[in-house]
């Protein structure tokens, strides 16, 4: 099967929810790719594939759907999983990231045991849009010396840029709007 077919299926799975959880926010509803396996697989693979021969040792998922998605990358990739959280989840010694919102602040938490030094990360989460809670990740796993291989993601609203914030990473999305 090509992947264009694929991600041609992955598209017709995602669901455009007007004015959610705001106004003016067209929120990119996931949730019928996840109740579809075949479908599901298909992103896991498409998402994982260009990272096979990276010899990636860590995925780092983004809380909450950077979960979803990262932990069966792990798996595909045959590698460990490590979670970035939003604040005062993480139990244990944490590293913190601080970054700019629309509006106000938010920030980001990676336990601070979670990466060796030059170990080869990807970083997964279900959505590329400003790219400010990428770049957050990228810092906090820079903090920790990981060596960031790609990020990777099943969407990408090109229109906000998010990959300009992202420069020196490789970046790769599946479905661009
Ligand atoms: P950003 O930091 O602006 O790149 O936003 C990315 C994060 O916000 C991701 O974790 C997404 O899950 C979520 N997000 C942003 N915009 C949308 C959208 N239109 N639909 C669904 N999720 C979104």
């Amino acid at each position: 099967m090509s992947s264009k077919k694929d991600i041609a299926d992955i598209a017709n799975k995602i669901r455009n929810i007007p004015d959610f959880p705001k106004k003016g926010i067209n929120f990119k509803d996931i949730t019928p790719v996840l109740s579809d396996i075949k479908i599901f697989k298909k992103a896991i693979k498409q998402m994982a594939t260009p990272y096979m021969n990276s010899d990636i040792h860590i995925v780092v998922g983004i809380e909450s759907r950077g979960f979803i998605f990262g932990a069966p990358i792990a798996e595909y990739l045959n590698c460990s999983f490590v979670p970035v959280r939003k604040p005062g989840k993480l139990p244990w010694n944490t590293e913190i990231v601080f970054y700019e919102l629309e509006y106000g602040k938010d920030s980001l938490e990676i336990h601070k045991d979670a990466i060796e030094k030059g170990q080869n990360i990807l970083i997964v989460d279900d959505l590329l849009a400003t790219g400010g809670t990428a770049e957050a990740t990228c810092k906090l796993v820079s903090k920790l010396k990981g060596n960031i291989v790609g990020f990777t993601v099943l969407i990408e609203l090109e229109f906000l840029k998010g990959r300009e914030k992202l420069k020196s990473y490789n970046v790769h999305s599946l479905v661009k709007y």
